[in-house]
């Protein structure tokens, strides 16, 4: 458990940004299964990844007060011990 980890919430960031990106470059084109997606599929699946983003960066941020240095850091949105739990559900839907 001591090893560096990279944060949690980059890793999530980066998988939901790379999924963004690729919607955002030709993924009409080259839809998998040869079913081509529709503009409204498209904005749907952009729009959800960027509301998941949002919330992603709204429980990333921690409480702005001084902490003894044991303490973990808490989420800003939910005042839970970071990575707080909508964080890890979003590491499951965009990491697995
Ligand atoms: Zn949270």
């Amino acid at each position: 458990m001591n090893a560096p980890n990279p944060d949690i919430h980059e890793v999530v960031l980066d998988a939901i940004q790379a999924q963004i990106n690729t919607l955002q470059s030709g993924a009409l084109t080259s839809a998998p299964g040869g079913g081509a997606r529709t503009e409204k599929d498209l904005a749907a699946e952009l729009t959800q990844l960027e509301t998941d983003r949002t919330l992603l960066r709204a429980h990333w941020a921690h409480l702005p007060r001084p902490i003894p240095a044991t303490e973990p850091p808490r989420s800003n949105a939910c005042g839970e011990t970071q990575p707080c739990t909508h964080v890890r559900a979003l590491k499951q839907k965009y990491c697995s």
